[in-house]
């Protein structure tokens, strides 16, 4: 019987293994390792809080790419939803944990036919602290001292912690009140009242943060900090159905080439009083092409310089979530400055933070009671040591992209590639460990079709 392991229990990993079921037509041991004590939700979809929303519309985030209603019909079979509108529903931005809950009934029905098609499932609540490869297995061990073994393995290891601050005296990091997983209830509860608590990063998880600390009750100062202090955007124009760059976004373009016909069409919606939104969303199935065909200098030169502006327009959020946050704004209690963080101290349980104000042009002190980076998932796997894939890229088993976004591998197969470009033929990859090749690779739509066609190649090599 073969047997396949996959690392990593969030969508990707449970979509693979639901995948992988589904399609399979013989004998097959599947072990998934996830250490997480919520079964296959990951950091998105098992939130603390029912206020933390999905940012795409319940119409748009079916678990499977060739029904499209899935998520929809699911929700509206439930008791809280069954008497709500179908159309107003799926235009709306619901709860992840309801996503989560989704997750988990996709992933108990799949059991029940992995039953019947005498499929066997192992799933193990523990980490992966090593893997050792050869080509014809690989060894994986866990933080329980044990080992598993299987032919096949796929990385489906998602959003690492976000980078830590550079800073001199970097112990103060281990303080109780820094919190460099934003994602978890503590980084929000008990604050005191007296002292403001400060924000790295200016995205959808400060956001969520903010949300966060007012829902369990701090009503002080919440300072967010970001390199560019960018306005976070609302869907404003959800259905819009752009189609103009369609013609002139053709093949071989260089990114000056791209910009420049992105910059027109927007000039011409927003002569409609249209904002760039619906061009954004227009080309968003486009991306992976366009940056597959980008060198790597002109990729480089959109993370240093487009890299912000295209998060900003792409990860919008639902409207009335950005009503919330800019009368926080306009009240004062949330403060957005673009600037870099340069000095953290902590004396008697309060940090003294200075930063550069860019708009001020000077350094500017802070006292906050508690620090919570929220800068976004790591990539640059040389920056992780206690991960195990930190040691497979010294090892030379894997390797990263030309500018560390995430793991290298062929993207028609997801075979990841190790020191010297070979693909190994059995170890595999998918998810945001493919940012690197494919730039977006993180939203469900984009997960859903590589779940399926990594578990297509995993049972077409079984044969
Ligand atoms: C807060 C948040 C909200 C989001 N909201 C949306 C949304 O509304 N719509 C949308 O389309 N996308 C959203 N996304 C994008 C999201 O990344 C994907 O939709 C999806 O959840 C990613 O799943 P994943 O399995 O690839 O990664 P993850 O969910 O990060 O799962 C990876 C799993 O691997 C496990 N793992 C890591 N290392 C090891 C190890 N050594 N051993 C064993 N297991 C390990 C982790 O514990 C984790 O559970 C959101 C992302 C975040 C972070």
């Amino acid at each position: 019987m073969k047997n396949i392991a996959i690392i990593g229990g969030g969508f990707s990993g449970t979509m693979t293994a639901v995948q992988l079921i589904k399609k399979a037509s013989s004998k097959l041991s599947i072990c998934i390792i996830e250490p997480a004590g919520q079964l296959f939700k990951g950091a998105a979809y098992n939130s603390y809080s029912d206020k933390h929303l999905l940012n795409v519309a319940a119409a748009k985030m079916s678990g499977f790419a060739d029904q499209p209603e899935h998520f929809l019909n699911w929700v509206m079979a439930q008791d809280t939803y069954k008497t709500k509108d179908r159309e107003l529903t799926s235009n709306s931005f619901l709860p992840r944990n309801i996503y989560g809950n989704y997750l988990f009934s996709i992933w108990e029905e799949a059991l029940q036919l992995a039953t019947a098609k005498g499929i066997e499932i192992n799933w193990l609540q523990n980490r992966v602290t090593k893997l050792n490869y050869s080509s014809t297995n690989i060894t994986l061990q866990l933080d329980n001292n044990t080992n598993v073994t299987c032919e096949k393995c796929v990385l489906a290891t998602g959003n690492m912690l976000p980078r830590n601050p550079l800073i001199h005296d970097s112990s103060v990091l281990d303080n109780k009140n820094y919190f460099q997983n934003p994602w978890q209830l503590s980084a929000v509860i008990n604050k005191p009242k007296n002292l403001p608590v400060l924000i790295i990063g200016n995205g959808l998880t400060m956001v969520d943060t903010v949300i966060g600390l007012t829902e369990y009750g701090f009503k002080g100062t919440i300072y967010a900090v970001s390199p560019n202090g960018f306005n976070i955007l609302p869907h404003r124009h959800n259905g819009i159905q752009y189609k103009g760059l369609d013609e002139e976004l053709i093949d071989g373009l260089t990114l000056h080439q791209i910009v420049t016909i992105i910059n027109r069409h927007i000039k011409s919606v927003r002569e409609f009083g249209i904002s760039a939104e619906p061009i954004v969303d227009a080309l968003r199935p486009k991306v992976q092409k366009i940056w597959k065909n980008l060198s790597t200098q002109e990729k480089q030169q959109f993370m240093s310089r487009l890299r912000h502006l295209w998060g900003v327009a792409r990860h919008r959020i639902p409207l009335h979530i950005h009503d919330k946050i800019q009368t926080m704004r306009v009240e004062g209690k949330l403060l957005v400055k673009s600037g870099k963080i340069i000095t953290i101290q902590e004396n008697s349980g309060v940090f003294q933070v200075g930063y550069w104000d860019k708009k001020m042009n000077e350094k500017i002190e802070l006292q906050v009671s508690s620090i919570i980076n929220c800068t976004g998932p790591e990539t640059d796997l040389s920056r992780v040591p206690e991960h195990f894939l930190h040691a497979c890229l010294n090892e030379g088993i894997i390797s990263q992209d030309p500018l560390k976004l995430g793991i290298a591998a062929e993207t028609t197969t997801y075979k990841v590639k190790d020191q010297k470009g070979n693909t190994k033929h059995n170890l595999f990859t998918l998810g945001s460990n493919l940012k690197g090749e494919l730039w977006e690779s993180t939203a469900v739509n984009e997960l859903r079709l590589q779940a399926e066609k990594l578990a297509e190649q995993l049972l077409l090599e079984n044969q």
